[in-house]
């Protein structure tokens, strides 16, 4: 879990999710309650599997010789709430955390995001860092909700996932879709799907497309 999370974040980059250390990836460790975190602070062409940061559900450090990144917090509050969770995103990605910053869910008007999101991308409560509020934010806004994102008002994007790889995918696909969703803004008013098909396409793409198994 070391590597992978500490190979994930060169995914951030690739992507263009991430300026300077502001992003990062963690995973739980299966069978254990805890996960992997980025350390805080350490660029990210500096990660190893060495440096990563493993941390228990309540955010404490559990073995590292840096201290965790400072959405820690908000990553353990996921994994004790979200039992189902295996990987935890935060980035703020230009595009989504432009909608973040109007309170705007970013509504369902591409294919794409009724297959990756089933609906819309929620906005969470604003929330300062330093305790659980963050946290508590993501949990109450992705709990029974379709998405594997939400942008957290003001701040930027957290996103979840079965494992860490499934948790970045989701960050990629939220700013993609952000900025596709922003540009037909800009052309006019971008046309909304029915949540008949809205439906369909969710579950086609989560069920039967590709060798995935339902989440
Ligand atoms: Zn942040």
């Amino acid at each position: 879990m070391r590597a992978t999370v500490a190979g994930l974040h060169a995914e951030l980059v690739n992507y263009g999710l991430v300026v300077w250390t502001a992003g990062n990836v963690s995973g739980r460790v299966p069978g254990e309650d805890l996960f992997v975190i980025k350390p805080s602070g350490v660029s990210y062409d500096e990660l190893t599997p060495e440096n990563m940061v493993v941390c228990d559900l309540d955010g404490n450090l559990v073995e590292g010789a840096h201290a965790p990144s400072s959405d820690t917090a908000a990553h353990a509050c996921v994994y004790r709430e979200m039992p189902e969770v295996g990987g935890v995103v935060h980035t703020h990605s230009t595009y989504a955390s432009a909608w973040a910053a109007r309170g705007e869910p970013i509504p369902c008007v591409l294919t794409a995001m009724a297959d990756e999101f089933g609906g819309e991308i929620p906005v969470g409560p604003f929330a300062l860092i330093g305790d659980d509020s963050i946290g508590q934010g993501i949990v109450q806004t992705l709990k029974g909700h379709r998405s594997p994102a939400v942008l957290m008002q003001n701040h930027g994007v957290f996103s979840i996932g079965k494992d860490p790889k499934a948790a970045v995918k989701a960050a990629v696909m939220c700013e993609d879709v952000a900025r596709t969703v922003h540009v037909s803004r800009q052309l006019g008013t971008p046309l909304p799907i029915g949540p008949a098909h809205i439906d369909r396409l969710y579950d086609r793409y989560q069920n039967v497309y590709g060798q995935r198994s339902p989440r």
